[in-house]
């Protein structure tokens, strides 16, 4: 017996190291205290093992020694445990300074009963065939049970205390561990009183240890975990329902039981009434998520639900929850915002790019339908804004709003309209639904009122005919609708116009020839004319520069052909940069040939905005080091007029680098005759084909007499183009017009041609 306990003694020293090293090593915050205490239990433990094994009194009193302070070690070590596990404080300092002066006071006196003999003495017995020493205890002893007592019975207060005051599902935590503490306490007073010599105690003792050691580290008390996932799950927004593995509805928390209006216990129930309201439950799948929408007495609302499983093992599931969230508000806010993106806030009409979109998603090639799509501009709707307000201003996109509503709600198909941008509208709609006199009607011309102000709103329509089997896009749609607008121009006449062929032609020449410009300036098929200008005599003084495209395979272009196409898409300053570049060649290859005529070289508006003209041509001018005054600079009368301002200083920039500047085109615009007082020109061309298409002969002839005597007056030479006829030559000459230019002397002709011409005239 003695051997067999002493073996378990043994076992419980090993295990009581291993928990003080595993709990050192944990991290929770109460792995130092548990740490301290469970290797606080080894002393007393080991002390006994010596008395135990020992039939030397010295040793076994040593053995008692052990015993005795380990114990007071062991409260040491349990108040410091109470306080970290309990979370409690001394209820004042000095109660602490006490308890552990007494504790001290009572290890104190335990080591001086060598001296006085109070504590206790041994007695010899023999016990199985051996000698035993047990203790007779004395005043000391007693005192050093009374501390310990003492110290013990408190925590153990402690911990009742802590588990009435806290939550049940906490107090779990706290009431294994007094379980334990009493177990332990009851068999140590078993010992004591019981006077068996082998304090057997110390085995529940130790077990105490290891429970504290588990308990405080390890466990993970379920039912607590249980009741705060429960709890959690009663907090929910969602309506939660679990369901077993047969799919009976178990439990629900608060916020399901009253989706299905169920009582607390009536779960079984709740399957039923969900698969009413939401569809049925059972799925192929086992995890799913789904959105349902429920039509109630306040209008749909939108569900989430979502189907989870429980797994339990690697095949088996221990069953499954379904959360059914009711997502009306978050739906309804993402529909307003879907729709706010694709609505424009002014007219609630489709913004460009949803129109475009639902264009394109609608539109089939291959279907069987025909298309039709409408472009739409307000005329003037600046000048509307600018008179009246941007309030009417909207009122007037507002109304063309409602008109297209009006429209549209007539048809029998589906047809997508939308505000492009601005005063810009578009309709797509199927081609057999179309009736032109209606959308004129409705549309080309109303009059809108608001408040006081009224005004004639007047719409032009492009249209744009899709026959099926036509590879388009929306927005290729849109431009050539567009296109068609743009035909209309200015006209009031004319409401709607039709997107043709000739249209399409048009643009693909335009794509065509722009595409090759840059090449065919570096290969040299842009190149200049020369149309000879002549004085009184008949004889040459310089020449107009005219482009040419010679086309490798159109032949030679006029500039009537492609001149227009690259003044609208800007490219006319390649041309023209090049054109001016050719001038002065030829102007320096002349200077040093000792040919002194000039030569005029066009300059388009576009120009203007793409480079500073005047440094342009001036540096190229340096650059060949030819006198500017060979270098005629020609500017269009509409030009000068449109901006009058900057063409004055323009011309005068010119005039002080030394060239001579002429106003193109005279009289082929709104120029007033009082204008030209103000531009500073050199010299200026009257065109005789806009003369000439005045109704009466002599009246043209009365106004050029008139141009020319007021140049005359005013300082300014004056050249007259369009020169056809030896009749107009002489009459021209008489009226004192002294240069000339025209098919009467010559037709524009090649650089080379033009230099032979000159020298025989
Ligand atoms: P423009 O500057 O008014 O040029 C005069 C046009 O009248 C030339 O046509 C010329 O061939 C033509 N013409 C000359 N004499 C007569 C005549 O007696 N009767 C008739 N009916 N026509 C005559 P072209 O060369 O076809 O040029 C047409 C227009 O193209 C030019 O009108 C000018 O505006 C533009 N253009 C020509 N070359 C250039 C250029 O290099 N740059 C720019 N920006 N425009 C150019
Ligand atoms: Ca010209
Ligand atoms: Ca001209």
């Amino acid at each position: 017996m003695r051997i067999r306990v002493a073996i378990i003694f043994s076992i419980l020293i090993i295990i009581l190291t291993v928990c003080t090293l595993l709990a050192k090593r944990s991290r929770k915050a109460i792995s130092g205290a548990v740490a301290f205490l469970v290797s606080s239990f080894i002393p007393p433990v080991f002390g006994n093992l010596i008395i135990l094994c020992t039939g030397n009194e010295l040793f076994a009193t040593v053995g008692y020694y052990i015993y005795f302070l380990g114990m007071d070690l062991i409260m040491f070590a349990l108040i410091g445990f109470t306080a970290k596990y309990c979370n409690v404080k001394w209820p004042h300092k000095l109660l602490g300074i006490f308890v552990y002066s007494i504790l001290a006071i009572d290890a104190v006196q335990l080591l001086l009963n060598p001296i006085f003999g109070h504590a206790f003495e041994t007695e010899q017995m023999q016990m199985e065939f051996a000698v035993y020493y047990r203790i007779i205890a004395k005043a000391g002893q007693a005192f050093h049970r009374i501390v310990d007592y003492s110290i013990f019975g408190a925590v153990i207060i402690v911990f009742i205390v802590k588990i009435i005051k806290s939550v049940r599902i906490y107090a779990e935590r706290y009431v294994i561990i007094l379980f334990a503490m009493i177990c332990g306490g009851i068999w140590e007073s078993f010992y004591i009183f019981s006077k068996t010599p082998i304090d057997r105690a110390m085995i529940g003792f130790a077990a105490i240890g290891i429970l504290i050691f588990y308990f405080a580290l390890y466990y993970r008390p379920l039912r607590l975990l249980d009741r705060m996932l429960a709890s959690m799950a009663s907090e929910m927004p969602e309506a939660l329902f679990f369901f077993d593995m047969n799919g009976i509805c178990i439990w629900a928390n608060e916020k399901g039981t009253k989706l299905v209006e169920i009582e607390d216990n009536d779960y079984a129930l709740a399957k039923g009434i969900l698969e009413k309201t939401f569809g049925s439950l059972e799925r192929e799948e086992e995890e799913w998520t789904t959105n349902v929408d429920v039509d109630t007495i306040f209008g749909t609302r939108h569900y989430i639900l979502e189907m989870n499983t429980v797994p339990y093992s690697e095949t088996k599931n221990a069953g499954s929850f379904l959360s059914v969230r009711d997502n009306t508000v978050e739906y309804l806010a993402l529909q307003r915002q879907i729709y706010n993106s694709t609505h424009d806030a002014l007219t609630d009409l489709f913004t460009r790019e949803h129109f475009f979109d639902c264009i394109d998603k609608t539109y089939r090639p291959n279907s069987d339908t025909d298309y039709m799509v409408i472009y739409f501009n307000v005329n003037n709707f600046k000048m509307i804004n600018d008179v009246f307000g941007n309030t009417f201003g909207d009122c007037v996109l507002k109304a063309i709003a409602d008109k297209i509503r009006t429209l549209v709600s007539d048809f029998e198909a589906d047809c997508i309209y939308g505000r492009i941008v601005g005063d810009t509208f578009g309709i797509f709609m199927p081609e057999a639904e179309f009736e032109e006199k209606k959308f004129v009607d409705t549309l080309a011309h109303f009059r809108v009122t608001a408040g006081s102000r009224s005004h004639n709103v007047l719409i032009h329509m492009g249209a744009y005919r899709i026959p099926h089997g036509t590879e388009v896009e929306a927005a290729t749609m849109m431009d050539r609708a567009r296109m068609a607008f743009s035909s209309i121009k200015d006209n009031y006449q004319v409401f709607i116009s039709y997107y043709d062929e000739e249209m399409r032609s048009k643009v693909l020449w335009d794509q065509s020839i722009s595409s090759q410009l840059s090449n065919a300036i570096k290969k040299k098929q842009i190149l200049p004319y020369l149309q000879p200008i002549v004085n009184n005599d008949g004889k040459a003084v310089g020449a107009e520069a005219l482009v040419r495209w010679n086309h490798p395979e159109i032949g030679f272009m006029s500039p009537g052909l492609f001149v227009p196409v690259f003044e609208k898409n800007g490219m006319i300053a390649e041309i023209d940069k090049h054109m001016w570049r050719c001038a002065c060649e030829t102007l320096a290859r002349w200077k040093k040939e000792g040919k002194d005529y000039f030569i005029s070289i066009n300059i388009s508006p576009k120009d203007f905005y793409f480079m500073d003209v005047v440094q342009e041509i001036t540096n190229l001018v340096d650059e060949f080091g030819i006198e500017p005054v060979k270098l005629r600079i020609e500017i269009t009368e509409t030009v000068m007029m449109t901006n009058a301002e900057n063409s004055i200083a323009i011309i005068k920039k010119f005039q002080d680098a030394g060239f001579v500047v002429e106003m193109d085109d005279f009289g082929s615009g709104y120029s007033s005759l009082n204008m030209l007082k103000e531009m500073p020109v050199d010299i200026i061309k009257i065109d005789m084909g806009f003369l000439e298409k005045s109704e009466a002969e002599d009246r043209s002839v009365k106004i050029l007499r008139n141009i020319l005597n007021m140049t005359y007056d005013l300082g300014i030479e004056s050249l007259t183009e369009g020169v056809e006829t030896a009749e107009q030559y002489k009459m021209l000459s008489e009226m004192g017009c002294h240069l000339f230019q025209g098919y009467h002397f010559a037709k524009p002709m090649p650089v080379e041609d033009f230099e032979k011409w000159a020298s025989k005239s």
